[in-house]
């Protein structure tokens, strides 16, 4: 709860009601909250400018808020910010007639672009004052610069970043910032840096930024009424709102619906619908059935094949259903008889990938089903034998623009839950409900469309067989789930103790691979001269927002693979670590070249231990030592497309595990939000 003090006072005086949100003011506000590590003091200081934003301009609280998380859509739009840092350095120099030589030589002293911006933004004198930049204003600009795409983009994409740049205001870059006092202060050129960027680095996680929203809604609704709201108040809105986030992952959605009928009447007025990819609820991993058993004791559970494919949420209403596809999906697809989308573990649109199972999906689909949301995994699929086939072959399949006609890799659709039903939400009900009503919604086609195989048990002997069946039939273990009551419910993007993964390759290590992020190489000797011979890796820590080093790694690399890496990773290499990669400033232990945090590998291990040459987890178990956790004797296995930097495996993934190993604690937690 917010129980920290703020002024009351006006963050920023000059913002009449009725005026566009001022850019300068939430930069303010952005630098406030730079100054602070204190959870609580961020959440306030986000809040209370979002009370302001809905006094004086209700309008802009979405470009706000989608600018406080460094976004400029809901992820399904497909919209992202992560411009390189080349094409910011020349635009920064065209802006403020430095040369590029210059404003290099500063980003290798001062590691930060953002600030590098402040201080050229700084020195340039004044020759007129430019029009003040308003938070919408920045966003349609920052909008446009995303989606320039064609010939000549990357000109264009310049010619925008510079536009915005003259127009930061100068005054609050401060004439002579002192980029070492304040971090550079509330500097409009710093923060749309970082914004283009797609790294604010504030520790404004998504969460924050839910829980702020619902207490500056449940003080505005108060303050129409003259009163002040009460902690219970406040935790009522801040449940509503994180339930209703997690099922319509949208500001676009939610924030013109909790304007029009308020917080009480959210939940009825905003529900789960068709069109809204929501976030996967992931499982936490185990290293061996016993320790399922141990979990699970007494409870009814199940367990269903793994099967290696791609996470899918199929999104579905027929054509004569009164339920509507929501109009916040600009890339729906008209399918025979309805409407249909694909969407991936990110919420990204997987239309394009998959027209061949939206070709079929209405012969699968029962009469009396209208409308649904799915959760499945698509499995390449092997037509000869009838069986599934490794991932690997799932991920030769083209990405974008497949023509039904051209697909050479079949998939298998395999069904395992059932979110939204003939327009009803059924998160909320237990999974044997569900399970029954996904059934029975449609028709298993072999080869096309089947649902997860299972068994529910509580015998170890039986489970055993289960786990040896469901590996011949080329999957990777065991989902073991929880049937009744109110664990059993759908939880949208948590990683959840009611679900948990048995992987028969993992049983006698950690219970589950890794996926890092690669931050930098070493060249490579002997036979590997002319590329990349090992890389660094790290893990992710949402709460402080850095990249920890985890472990080097140059095993399981074929040389077609590390030939594949040296050509990518070369766009990506960058003078010097960002302010974010969390590292051991060892002379040993640096590496040829740095990085940007963008691939994601996944990533097998022995077993893992502490060093104090890594980050990983080290406020977490180093104890003041500053040894973080590593991993021994690592093996690389694929690259996760389907993941971006900050869904890497997190520092408190590594420390639960670590613990685990070392049976220092017994991992029986909460579920958590896989984000934070
Ligand atoms: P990984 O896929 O490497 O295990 P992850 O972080 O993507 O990691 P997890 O929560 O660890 O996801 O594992 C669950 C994943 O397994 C799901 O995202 C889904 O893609 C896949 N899967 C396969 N079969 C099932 C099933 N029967 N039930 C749920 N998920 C399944």
């Amino acid at each position: 709860q917010t129980t920290f003090k703020t002024t009351t006072k006006d963050p920023y005086p000059d913002w009449k009601a009725g005026e566009p949100v001022p850019y300068a003011a939430l930069c303010t506000t952005f630098s406030k909250i730079e100054m602070t590590t204190k959870r609580l003091e961020i959440s306030a200081y986000c809040s209370l400018f979002l009370r302001q934003v809905l006094r004086l301009t209700p309008n802009d609280l979405v470009p706000t808020i989608l600018l406080m998380i460094n976004k400029l859509a809901a992820d399904y739009a497909g919209i992202e910010l992560g411009i390189g840092e080349s094409l910011i350095m020349k635009a920064i120099g065209d802006s403020t007639g430095r040369s590029l030589q210059v404003i290099k030589a500063d980003q290798n002293e001062i590691g930060d672009l953002g600030l590098v911006a402040a201080k050229s933004r700084g020195k340039q004198p004044t020759m007129f004052k430019p029009k003040p930049l308003t938070v919408a204003g920045v966003h349609k600009a920052l909008l446009t610069i995303a989606t320039i795409e064609g010939h000549g983009s990357q000109g264009r994409k310049i010619a925008d970043i510079k536009k915005l740049l003259s127009a930061a205001d100068v005054a609050s870059s401060g004439k002579n910032v002192d980029i070492t006092k304040d971090k550079g202060g509330p500097s409009e050129a710093k923060f749309i840096v970082r914004t283009l960027e797609g790294k604010l680095r504030l520790g404004l996680a998504d969460k924050t930024v839910v829980v702020a929203l619902a207490h500056a809604i449940v003080y505005h609704e108060a303050s129409a009424k003259g009163k002040e709201p009460n902690t219970e108040q406040l935790a009522k809105g801040e449940s509503i709102l994180k339930s209703v986030y997690s099922e319509i992952p949208s500001y676009e959605v939610i924030v013109p619906a909790v304007l029009d009928h308020g917080m009480s009447k959210l939940r009825e007025n905003c529900k789960l619908q068709p069109g809204v990819p929501l976030k996967p609820m992931l499982a936490k991993p185990t290293k061996s059935i016993t320790e399922v058993l141990d979990r699970f004791e007494g409870k009814h559970f199940t367990c269903e094949y793994k099967y290696d494919g791609e996470r899918a949420q199929i999104h579905y209403v027929a054509n004569d259903s009164t339920q509507e596809f929501a109009t916040a999906v600009p890339q729906a697809g008209k399918i025979d008889k309805g409407i249909a989308n694909i969407f991936s573990r990110n919420s990204e649109d997987l239309s394009k990938k998959y027209p061949d199972i939206l070709g079929k999906l209405s012969t699968w689909v029962k009469g009396s089903t209208k409308s649904f949301v799915l959760d499945c995994e698509t499995v390449a699929w092997d037509v000869e034998e009838k069986k599934v086939l490794p991932f690997q072959q799932l991920m030769t399949r083209k990405k974008k623009d497949v023509k039904v006609e051209d697909v050479k890799v079949k998939v298998c659709v395999f069904a395992f839950d059932m979110l939204f039903l003939n327009g009803e939400a059924l998160v909320n009900k237990p999974f044997r409900e569900r399970r029954d009503l996904l059934h029975d919604a449609f028709n298993e086609v072999q080869g096309e469309f089947s649902f997860a195989r299972y068994g529910d048990t509580s015998e170890l002997e039986e489970i055993q067989v289960l786990l040896e069946d469901s590996v011949k039939a080329s999957c990777e273990g065991l989902m073991v789930k929880m049937l009744d009551g109110p664990e059993s419910s759908y939880e949208p993007s948590k990683r959840s103790q009611n679900w948990l993964k048995v992987k028969k390759d993992y049983l006698s290590g950690i219970g589950d691979s890794l996926d890092l992020v690669v931050l930098g190489a070493y060249f490579g000797k002997g036979k590997r001269t002319s590329v990349y011979g090992a890389f660094l890796l790290a893990c992710w820590n949402p709460s402080a927002q850095v990249f920890e080093t985890v472990c080097n790694i140059g095993t399981g690399f074929s040389e077609a693979t590390l030939e594949q890496f040296h050509s990518e990773l070369k766009e990506e290499v960058i003078d010097k670590p960002k302010p974010f990669y969390s590292h051991s400033t060892g002379n040993k232990d640096q590496p040829d070249v740095w990085f940007e945090a963008k691939q994601v590998w996944e990533v097998k291990t022995a077993d893992l231990t502490l060093s104090p040459r890594y980050k990983a987890a080290a406020d977490q178990l180093g104890a003041g030592t500053g040894k973080g956790v590593s991993l021994r004797f690592p093996r690389f296995v694929k690259v996760r497309d389907d993941k971006k930097s900050e869904q890497a495996t997190t520092s408190r993934q590594i420390a639960e595990m670590y613990q685990r190993q070392e049976s220092v604690a017994k991992n029986k937690g909460p579920a958590v939000d896989d984000d934070f």
